[in-house]
């Protein structure tokens, strides 16, 4: 299932039934997501009504006094977001016939409009496939597909605007948005979520490295980190196994050899040692014919170091045969692999990278 298909199907299953969410009118959209920027959806719930009740259309809201306004603002606090609804609901009478906008750039214009609120309106009243991110879109996305940019950065607004865009239900950008504003506010929770009841536990980055409390990344300050990647290059008669990388990862999707990450850097002798090798191998027998250099691979917020093993062996193991595809080496270049494999693929048996007359 795909990501947005996921999400969908936690909304249908928990979903809160609230009446901003029933409605596809874009004034009683925008008020209650203004009123919800501020406050939580128990408090804000009672203010919206009466808001609503109050000022029943953007006429109404326009053409009220702005001390009824503020009256029926007070407790919410930020004072400022109720004066910019009153003037922004001049600026809808005299320049827009009294209706908002119907489209994602217009709506920008409105006074007190960001990038969130002109994307709910958008996407709720008119389905326009734009996305609607706030804390709880940064805090899911980063932590499902490990995004190490701050949201507060202008790299970030951008990344997380176009990794939303990839993953919007282009049919429902609604329902889509709304499903992971509530993801969000109800599962993935700023402290300790429930990852062990979560649709995303399987592939969901942080919780695969136990980086949940480190992510989403807060500040101007962009993070990196450290990474030790063994790829363990076996050959078996003329092949050798690779395997497709799942989502919430790097290089997602594409082909790599059998993958034995250390939390350091790992000499070949305490390799050997690793559940993970002894899992690949189990008691079959391993000649080690070749070991490349570390190779320092640059991501924009991990540093990759990159060191291939070359293995033979007289018979595949069941693990590896149920794990992994078994491809002609000649082969290997037709699937999609990351760029420090193709690297390494292209230059092997050169002294580049490995270290020749290495016996083990
Ligand atoms: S597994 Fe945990 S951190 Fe990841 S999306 Fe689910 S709740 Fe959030």
């Amino acid at each position: 299932m795909e990501f947005k298909d996921i999400i969908i199907k936690w909304y249908n299953e928990n979903r809160r039934d609230l009446p901003w969410r029933n409605t596809d009118d874009s004034y009683h959209i925008w008020i209650s997501e203004v009123i919800l920027q501020q406050t939580r959806v128990a408090q804000g719930l009672d203010y919206y009504l009466r808001f609503i009740d109050t000022f029943p259309s953007i006429k109404d809201l326009a053409e009220a006094n702005i001390d009824k306004v503020m009256k029926v603002w007070q407790g919410l606090g930020y004072y400022s977001r109720a004066r910019n609804l009153h003037s922004a609901a001049q600026q809808i009478m005299a320049n827009y016939n009294g209706v908002l906008p119907h489209s994602y750039k217009e709506l920008l214009k409105i006074k007190g409009l960001g990038p969130y609120s002109a994307g709910a309106i958008a996407s709720f009243a008119y389905k326009e496939v734009v996305p609607a991110i706030d804390g709880n879109v940064y805090r899911v996305l980063s932590r499902v597909y490990g995004v190490f940019t701050s949201q507060e950065t202008s790299a970030g607004k951008k990344e997380f605007f176009e990794l939303t865009m990839e993953l919007i239900d282009k049919n429902q950008p609604n329902v889509f948005n709304q499903a992971l504003l509530d993801f969000g506010a109800m599962q993935c929770v700023p402290r300790s979520p429930n990852c062990s009841v979560c649709p995303f536990s399987d592939i969901c980055y942080a919780y695969r490295n136990n980086l949940v409390n480190q992510l989403p990344i807060k500040g101007k300050k962009i993070a990196t980190r450290d990474r030790f990647l063994n790829y363990v290059m076996i050959r078996y008669k003329d092949t050798t196994f690779i395997q497709r990388r799942v989502a919430g990862d790097i290089w997602t999707s594409l082909y790599e050899f059998p993958l034995i990450e250390t939390k350091s850097p790992t000499e070949i002798e305490a390799l050997i040692k690793e559940a993970a090798w002894k899992e690949l191998f189990g008691k079959e027998k391993v000649k080690i014919l070749n070991i490349s250099q570390t190779i320092k691979h640059q991501l924009s917020h991990q540093t990759l170091f990159v060191k291939f093993i070359i293995a033979e062996i007289s018979k595949p193991t069941y693990y590896l045969n149920l794990n992994f595809l078994n491809v002609s080496i000649s082969n290997i270049q037709e699937y999609s692999i990351p760029k420090v494999i193709d690297n390494i693929l292209a230059a092997e048996p050169t002294e580049k990278y490995f270290l020749r007359n290495h016996s083990y």
